[in-house]
């Protein structure tokens, strides 16, 4: 049951997501969709838009017409609660067309003020009251701060349990996230020297070409903080920084992540200048276009105090990681789309090789997440030539050059996992409350305190100049994120 059914979302993202699984056999023939969403439409309209949407984003789709046929629609107002009687007579009728044995899937593809209104529904009207599994797929925002949070979860909880509550970070269904762990524990190479000892600092960043398009409403209440950190940028901190499970359980990889967020060291009041910087950018040449800057923006106050952009240091207080800084930084309309992950080493103690004009540069692992994916691991060797003098060369793998396909989309894998009741690549409760009482004690004070220097950086470049002085004051600098070359690989 897709609550949200006609949104943006559910068109984009998640019909040519179920196509996908359904050409590949990983749908069986036994599922019925309900679409649900307050605007009038027969099955036949509904089912052309779902062809629609597959079409769009899909070459092959020799299926479709069989594919479609799965879908129902409902028209349903969720703060009706008149309707959700009918909406469960729909499925129960489906569960038996279909052979559906009690199983359910509720996905919440609408705006994070409904969740609350509807999970209480679902349990007062009978639709969690299924022989088979129920679960509940619930998009981001999860909350705005710590407290709505809890409220929206112990909402939630009336009717689903723990294990029951899929919240989606999409970031965890990319494929090179998913790589993390594999590279970290499945390398001899890398995990000995995956500590304070041999790593030096980490960076993470994920940056955006585009602005705040027509999102200004939502965008004003969240920033870049809320939007960005809370979930994406710690959930790659926690599976970058977490011991080895002992297996691959669920349970296990949560509790993993768990101990890294629990270790992570609270940033406050004053020490907040120390450890992050905010930045909003102004107009800008974007890609050879003049682009607006976000006071500009529609639906963005003129002076407006949120963060299109945030850099920070955090420190993990545990034996692995102590001393060493995990930098990271998220924005929009930045110099160049990328989401990627930098592991600097320490430096070897002595160079053999130094001339006046050449130092050496230190080995890096980087974790290239999207748009492209792989791997570059930035090594020293021997310069050509007669003299012994060292260059650095760089081992390049990209995912896509292996088997020439694109890999699945992260909503392809999440809605998979799901179906399969795997829970592992969504965030459990203790990850969501750990994430914002980090997040909370720094928005507290940034709410509070206007930003004075606002906008800070032009659209088209890499943030504040602040964002470098953060390195710079620990001896480091950010390392560019534009040289993946994949057809090199
Ligand atoms: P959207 O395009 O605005 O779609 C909202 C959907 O909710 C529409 O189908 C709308 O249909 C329905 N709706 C609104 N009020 C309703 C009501 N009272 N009763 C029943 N249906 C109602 O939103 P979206 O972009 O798809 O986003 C959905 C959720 O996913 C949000 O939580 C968002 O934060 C999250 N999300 C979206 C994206 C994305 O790429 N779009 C990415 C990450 C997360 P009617 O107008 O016909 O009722």
């Amino acid at each position: 049951m897709i609550f949200g059914a006609t949104g943006d979302l559910a068109n984009r993202k998640l019909y040519p997501s179920l196509y996908k699984l359904f050409e590949k056999g990983n749908l069986s023939d036994k599922f019925a969709v309900i679409g649900v969403a307050r605007r009038p439409l027969t099955n036949e309209e509904f089912q052309e838009n779902i062809k629609k949407s597959v079409k769009s984003s899909i070459q092959k789709e020799d299926r479709i017409d069989e594919f479609a046929s799965h879908f129902y629609y409902h028209s349903h107002d969720v703060t009706d609660s008149n309707s959700y009687a009918v909406l469960n007579n729909l499925a129960n009728q489906l569960d038996s067309n279909y052979d559906l044995q009690g199983n359910r899937i509720f996905y919440l593809a609408m705006a994070p003020e409904f969740f609350g209104t509807i999970a209480l529904h679902l349990k007062e009207d009978g639709l969690t009251n299924v022989s088979g599994f129920k679960r509940l797929v619930i998009e981001k925002p999860f909350g705005h701060d710590l407290q709505s949070a809890q409220e929206l979860n112990d909402q939630i909880r009336t009717a689903f349990s723990e294990d029951e509550v899929y919240r989606i970070d999409h970031y965890l269904g990319k494929e090179m996230v998913q790589n993390i762990e594999v590279i970290r524990f499945a390398n001899a190479i890398f995990e000995p020297l995956w500590n304070n000892r041999y790593i030096s600092n980490i960076q993470v960043t994920s940056s955006e070409v585009l602005g705040v398009e027509e999102r200004g409403r939502y965008y004003e209440k969240s920033g870049a903080l809320r939007d960005m950190v809370q979930n994406h940028m710690l959930q790659m901190v926690a599976l970058l920084a977490m011991e080895p499970p002992i297996k691959l359980t669920t349970e296990e990889i949560r509790s993993e992540k768990v101990r890294v967020l629990r270790a992570l060291r609270p940033i406050e009041g004053e020490e907040i200048k120390e450890y992050f910087v905010r930045g909003q950018y102004d107009k800008g040449t974007v890609e050879g276009t003049q682009v607006l800057g976000y006071r500009e923006e529609q639906m963005v106050n003129p002076e407006s105090n949120t963060e299109t952009y945030v850099a920070g240091k955090l420190m993990i207080d545990n034996f692995r990681w102590a001393g060493v800084p995990i930098y990271i930084r998220t924005g929009k309309r930045m110099d160049a789309k990328s989401t990627k992950i930098v592991i600097q080493f320490k430096d070897i103690p002595m160079n053999l090789y130094y001339s006046p004009e050449e130092t050496l540069n230190p080995n890096l692992l980087v974790i290239h997440i999207q748009p492209e994916e792989g791997i570059t691991l930035h090594l020293n060797a021997k310069k050509a030539g007669q003299n012994i003098a060292a260059t650095p060369v760089k081992l390049n793998y990209a995912n896509r050059g292996i088997d020439g396909l694109n890999t699945p989309e992260a909503y392809e894998k999440l809605l998979f996992d799901c179906m399969r009741g795997d829970a592992t690549n969504f965030t459990h409760w203790d990850e969501v409350a750990l994430s914002w009482s980090f997040v909370d004690k720094i928005s507290d004070v940034w709410e509070n305190q206007k930003a004075e220097n606002y906008p800070n950086y032009n659209a088209g470049t890499m943030g504040p100049r602040e964002a470098d002085e953060l390195l710079e004051k620990d001896g480091f600098h950010w390392w560019p994120i534009s040289n993946f070359d994949v057809d090199k690989c």
